[in-house]
């Protein structure tokens, strides 16, 4: 049976997109340059081609070159992160996996820069997070 899309959107909504399989890998990078991008710790990717990603709405997207030849794409209406892509890497993007709340849990997990992460991220791991409705 073949998987369904995942739907994925910015946080002011006009940035949105249905993603097709496959959808299987998810990587985290903890280098710093991805921590400034993004405002956290890290952050997750889901390596896809550019025929995968159907468009409903994509004119907030804005590109900022974070280095040469990689390209960093983000809403700007929310500033929310949305995929980067390197020129010569050309037809492949890297999606920002938390616009996808319904995202399957992938088969394959990868971690980069892994000698980076902060040293309050194992324990955060063991922690038991809150319900939403006992926000901090
Ligand atoms: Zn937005
Ligand atoms: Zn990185």
């Amino acid at each position: 049976m073949k998987k369904p899309s995942v739907m994925g959107r910015c946080l002011c909504g006009p940035t949105s997109y249905a993603l097709s399989p496959p959808y299987d890998r998810i990587e985290v990078c903890h280098c710093i340059q991805c921590r400034r991008a993004n405002g956290g710790e890290f952050h997750m990717v889901v390596p896809v081609t550019e025929q995968q990603v159907g468009w409903k709405s994509q004119n907030r997207i804005s590109e900022y070159e974070s280095s040469s030849g990689k390209f960093r794409a983000f809403c700007a209406g929310c500033g929310a992160p949305v995929y980067s892509r390197r020129t010569r890497r050309l037809g492949q993007l890297r999606l920002r996996a938390g616009l996808m709340p319904d995202l399957p849990r992938p088969s394959e997990l990868k971690q980069q820069f892994g000698a980076y992460p902060l040293p309050w991220i194992e324990p955060l791991a063991r922690t038991v997070a809150r319900p939403e409705d006992e926000a901090i």
